[in-house]
């Protein structure tokens, strides 16, 4: 906790703005409160901004505290940008501005299979770095552009109702809006159906 924050700055290396940050975790209790027609997860103390598409989120801090974790992201940022189709490398808009499609890496292993993914867009200028930092993507990385996103459904904790909320009884499952309670969920990323994917241009075939 006391340690000093490393500096993005100091170093050419760019921390992905969606990744987590090991001092962002907080944990703020749950508990079940009665709605129409049963019951519904919710913090003991809520916030405004608890609750995206009817699922209650997990809830972080924004500060960057503390070491960067790859292997998380941070649920607030990961939302933020594939509701507003921010690139997940530099957060600025990942929307094409002479086409208006939106610029997404992905990995061509199955990913984006089933027209879903949990990965936010990559703009243009940020795809050559994230497929450099990533050693899967360096081996599995397609270039896509999407014409349109929306939301899918969430990768999240489940819990049963009527149980004190304290041990999810699933972790990180991937449930549908469309079929799932979503009332007993506490959602760690949003996924989202990608519409209209084509394989994208890259620099090697720019002769085109
Ligand atoms: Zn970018």
């Amino acid at each position: 906790m006391s340690g000093p924050a490393p500096t993005t700055t100091a170093t050419r290396f760019r921390y992905p703005y969606v990744i987590g940050w090991t001092g962002e975790a907080q944990g703020p209790p749950l508990k079940w409160v009665p709605r129409c027609g049963g019951l519904r997860l919710s913090y003991v103390v809520p916030h405004r901004d608890d609750v995206r598409h009817g699922v209650l989120r997990l809830r972080q801090g924004q500060n960057r505290a503390g070491r960067p974790d790859f292997r998380t992201v941070n649920t607030l940022r990961q939302w933020r940008a594939m509701d507003k189709r921010l690139c997940q490398v530099c957060a600025r808009s990942a929307v094409d501005r002479e086409t208006g499609r939106i610029w997404w890496l992905l990995s061509n292993d199955g990913c984006g299979g089933d027209g879903y993914t949990n990965a936010p867009p990559t703009c243009r200028a940020c795809i050559p770095e994230a497929i450099s930092q990533c050693s899967h993507l360096r081996r599995n990385a397609a270039v896509f552009t999407v014409g349109d996103c929306s939301p899918y459904g969430v990768r999240a904790d489940l819990f049963v109702p009527y149980l004190p909320p304290l041990v999810p009884f699933e972790r990180n499952a991937v449930v549908r809006f469309d079929d799932y309670d979503m009332h007993h969920a506490l959602a760690r990323e949003l996924l989202v159906r990608l519409h209209d994917v084509q394989p994208a241009v890259t620099e090697g075939d720019a002769a085109a």
